[in-house]
């Protein structure tokens, strides 16, 4: 099954990842963590994505398509993945279509996580993750059971993203809107996007999520 997550900074989508990923046994594709990773190595890509991402704006079509195409060819993507936070443009979607299509596949679900864009960057500011694990955490929605430790794998180091800043989430917003919210029609048109209410709280939206995916 080929799941795409869409959804502004901050919907919720790589939580939502994580218990999918979980619950059905698909892997997590997230451009975003694969260009972090990049920028963290200090490799070509990294090279080049970093002064986009810091700006909050999107990293070339080219070198996220790349990524993913030499992602996909990989062994543990052959029972189908969830695509979060990638495609995030029209140019990028059309690509995907081109990849799966000569693999003899095709998106299954696009699900559209709908949140308001006040409330986001009081989301995206007290977002953290683990340092080990990647479990992500928040500051009120989103604590761990014992405090300052990894409920996943008990590491007590965490992450705060960069870009994760109120300057940053406003232009990322603006960027969502000019460039992404385009693949809603896409999406539609092709009969495969469901919407869920991000709105809601973590685990109802999961529920949301897994009746969706019952019904394919
Ligand atoms: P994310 O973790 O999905 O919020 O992505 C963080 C940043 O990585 C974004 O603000 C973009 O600069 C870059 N990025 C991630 N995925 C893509 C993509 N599919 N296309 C272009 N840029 C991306």
């Amino acid at each position: 099954m080929i799941i795409v997550l869409l959804g502004p900074p901050g919907a919720g989508k790589g939580t939502q990842a994580q218990r999918i990923m979980d619950t059905k046994g698909l892997v997590q594709l997230s451009t975003g963590d694969m260009l972090r990773a990049a920028k963290k190595a200090g490799t070509e890509v990294g090279k080049k994505a970093k002064e986009f991402m810091d700006a909050g704006k999107l990293v070339t079509d080219e070198i996220v398509i790349g990524i993913i195409a030499d992602r996909i060819e990989e062994d543990d993507c052959k029972q189908g993945f969830l695509l979060d936070g990638f495609p995030r443009t029209v140019a990028q979607a059309e690509a995907l279509d081109e990849l799966l299509k000569n693999k003899g596949l095709h998106v299954d679900v696009v699900i559209e996580m709908k949140v308001n864009d006040e409330s986001l960057v009081d989301r995206i500011a007290g977002r953290y993750t683990c340092a080990e694990c990647n479990q992500g955490y928040h500051d009120t929605n989103l604590k761990p059971q014992q405090a300052d430790v990894c409920d996943s794998c008990g590491s007590t180091n965490f992450n705060r993203r960069s870009d994760d800043n109120r300057e940053t989430v406003i232009e990322r917003l603006a960027t969502y809107h000019a460039q992404t919210a385009p693949l809603l029609p896409f999406y539609e048109q092709k009969g495969v996007l469901r919407t869920v209410d991000g709105m809601a709280d973590i685990d109802d939206v999961t529920v949301q999520i897994n009746d969706v995916l019952n019904q394919l």
